[in-house]
Formats: structure tokens, sequence, C-alpha cells
């Protein structure tokens, strides 16, 4: 199967209340956790890359994609997460991305419709979905807090504007998640965000998964969000493999594929628990 765009991904999950859940992927072991257990699960899952990748890895990592989505049988989508500009969404969609992000949220509103327009009008004749953001969702770690400060929650009443004057397939909310580790439990809007999923025509997304509390991400999902984007705990979970490693093997040349396996064990945890928490298991079989 080839990549598939996000929008009836999303649009499904939406109208079945469920989440499919997203991350972000840096590696071969990032790829390898995700795919196998969507595999196992039988959930769609969305593979998301973040501009800095651009540089470097990008051609391998959708190489990657490509042959993970040919070998199993549920639905993958190949996302650009938070890009800042119309050229690397472009460079996206032209390497053979599913999907993008256009991050705009901390431009003035006109700015933000203008420059998710123009991505729109690239990305749809050729048959990928666009994610826009309205509100901002800040960073937890460089300013504790930061997700808490209603100034940058989505509005409602902006909603309904932005999609039409933009064409956008799915929206991302500021509703109290922050990106990082959090320094403090966070606490979701979800009156908010009911409001917002009322006046919405697509699909609403959760920036800022990890470390969101279970019963919080639950909520969220009952109340309109249909895409779980999820980074931080994977990177913690390879970390945590790798420490374990060297902590228990004294050898100066290991097999690199046995310095992995704990990492991509735990990282599968993660994507298990997360496919769990989306209630997306079994949604992605073929029709
Ligand atoms: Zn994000």
């Amino acid at each position: 199967m080839s990549l598939v765009p996000i929008k009836d991904m999303l649009e499904k999950a939406r109208a079945e209340k469920y989440a499919v859940p997203a991350f972000d992927v840096c590696n071969l072991e990032f790829i390898r956790a995700v795919v196998e257990v969507a595999e196992e699960k039988l959930s769609p899952v969305i593979l998301m890359v973040l501009p800095h990748e651009f540089d470097t890895n990008l051609p391998y990592l959708v190489s990657m994609a490509r042959t993970a989505a040919e070998q199993i049988s549920v639905p993958i989508a190949l996302h650009l997460d938070h890009s800042p500009s119309f050229e690397l969404c472009k460079a996206a969609i032209d390497a053979g991305f599913s999907s993008v992000m256009i991050d705009g949220s901390t431009l003035p509103y006109e700015e933000n419709v203008k420059l998710t327009r123009k991505v729109v009008e690239y990305a749809k004749p050729k048959g990928v979905s666009v994610e826009a953001e309205l509100g901002h969702v800040g960073k937890a770690e460089a300013n504790a807090g930061e997700g808490e400060d209603e100034g940058y929650f989505t509005d409602p009443e902006d909603v309904p504007r932005f999609i039409e004057e933009t064409g956008v397939d799915a929206l991302a909310v500021a509703i109290g998640t922050a990106h990082g580790i959090y320094t403090r439990e966070p606490k979701l809007d979800i009156q908010r965000l009911a409001a917002i999923n009322r006046v919405s025509s697509v699909p609403l997304v959760l920036h800022g998964g990890s470390g969101t509390p279970d019963d919080q991400v639950k909520e969220a999902i009952a109340n309109g969000i249909s895409k779980l984007n999820i980074f931080s705990e994977l990177c913690v979970a390879l970390v945590d493999g790798l420490k374990d490693f060297m902590a228990n093997n004294q050898q100066r040349a290991p097999l690199p594929s046995h310095v992995f396996e704990k990492s991509i064990t735990l990282m599968k945890d993660v994507v298990r628990c997360k496919i769990d928490l989306c209630g997306s298991a079994g949604k992605g079989h073929r029709a």
C-alpha cells in the first residue's frame, strides 16, 4: 500500500470517535518501533518528520516510510510536522510526503491564513492533506507553564472562518498542552475543545501529547481530537534503552543491532500504550 493522506484517515477517526496516533520519527529504529506495533495492533498510524531532519535524513526517511507502507497492511501516512514555510512544505510534497503541517501559529491571523492557503493551493491538486494551527501550542521546558497561557488558546469564534479561508484538512488547537517534557501537569480546557469541535468542519489535532495524563487525553478524544502527536516519550524511551545497554555491556565494539534492542522494546511499549489510549487498535483494516 502506498502512503495515504491524513484527510480520510482522520475523517474516519472523527466519525468513529477515536484518534490516530502520530509519532515524530528520526531514524530506522523509530520507524520500526512504530510500524511493527501498528501492524501488530492493526492500527492506522502517522509517521511525522520534523523540519530539522531535512538537511540530513530526508531522502532516507522517505524511502524507509515507503518501504514500511509497502510491507505492512495498515494505512500509514508520512507527514511533515511544524513546517515554518511554504518552501519546506513544497519540498516535502515533492519528495513524496502524503501530508504536511504548515505552522503559522505565531503569525498574526491574516498572515497565518495567507501562508496556510498558499500551502493548501499547492498540496490539494496533488492529493496531499494539510494541517494548520490556530492559537499557539508552546514549549513546556522553555517557559514552564506557557501551555497554560490562555492568551495563546484557540478561539472557537475564529475556527469556521479560518477553515473556510484556508481550505485546510485538519486543525491543530491550543487548549492547554505544550511541547516537550512537562514541568507540571497540564490542565486541558475541554469545554473550549468541545466548543471548537461543534463549529469545526475538519478533524482536530492535539500537539504535546507526550506526558499529558491519559484521562485528559481520553476526554479530549471524546470531545473531538482525531490525531494525537507524540515525540518526547519516544525520545525518553530511546535514551533509557541506551542507558540500560551501556550499564550492562562492557564490550568496546558491540553489534549495533544489540545496542538498540532495548530502546526499540521500550519505544514499542510507548507506541502500544498510545494506540490503546487513542482507541485506534483494529481500525486499520483494509476495506
Ligand atoms: Zn507539535
